[in-house]
C-alpha cells in the first residue's frame, strides 16, 4: 500500500534509490555509479581492463611470457635441471654467474638459444 516507488536503473539516482530501499544496487546501477566517482582506484580499473581485454578479440597481444623467440614444442624444452632430463637426448645448459638456473634443452637450437638467455641475465644481474 505505499506508493510504488520505480527505481531507474543504469543511473546514479537509480543506485541511490536502491540505497534508500536497503537493497543492494544492480550491476547497471552500480556501475553507473561508478561511472560518477570521478577517480576511481587505478588498480581497480586495471584489474577490470585486463579482463575485459582477455573476454574479448582485440588487437591486444597475448601478455604471456613469451620470449621472442618462438617455443620449441618438444615437451620439457626449457625446464630446470633440478628435475630429470625430460630426454636422453637434452642438454644441459648453465651459464657460470647466470640468474638462471641450469636447464635441459634439446641439442642444437635451443641448447644454443638456452645458452644465449643464461648469458643475457648474468649481464643484467
Ligand atoms: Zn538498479
Ligand atoms: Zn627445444
Amino acid at each position: 500500500m505505499s506508493a510504488r516507488t520505480t527505481i531507474e536503473h543504469g543511473t546514479l539516482r537509480g543506485w541511490r534509490q536502491h540505497k534508500r530501499h536497503g537493497s543492494i544496487a544492480c550491476d547497471p546501477c552500480a556501475a553507473a555509479r561508478r561511472l560518477s566517482k570521478q577517480d576511481p582506484p587505478a588498480e581497480s580499473t586495471q584489474r577490470a581492463r585486463q579482463q575485459w581485454n582477455r573476454g574479448m578479440v582485440g588487437d591486444s597481444r597475448p601478455a604471456t611470457s613469451a620470449p621472442v623467440i618462438e617455443t620449441c614444442t618438444v615437451d620439457g624444452c626449457g625446464i630446470t635441471a633440478d628435475q630429470p632430463a625430460p630426454s636422453p637426448a637434452m642438454v644441459r645448459i648453465h651459464v657460470p654467474g647466470s640468474t638462471d638456473p641450469a636447464r635441459w634443452y634439446c641439442p642444437g637450437r635451443c641448447a644454443a638459444i638456452g645458452r644465449a638467455l643464461a648469458d643475457l641475465r648474468s649481464v643484467a644481474a
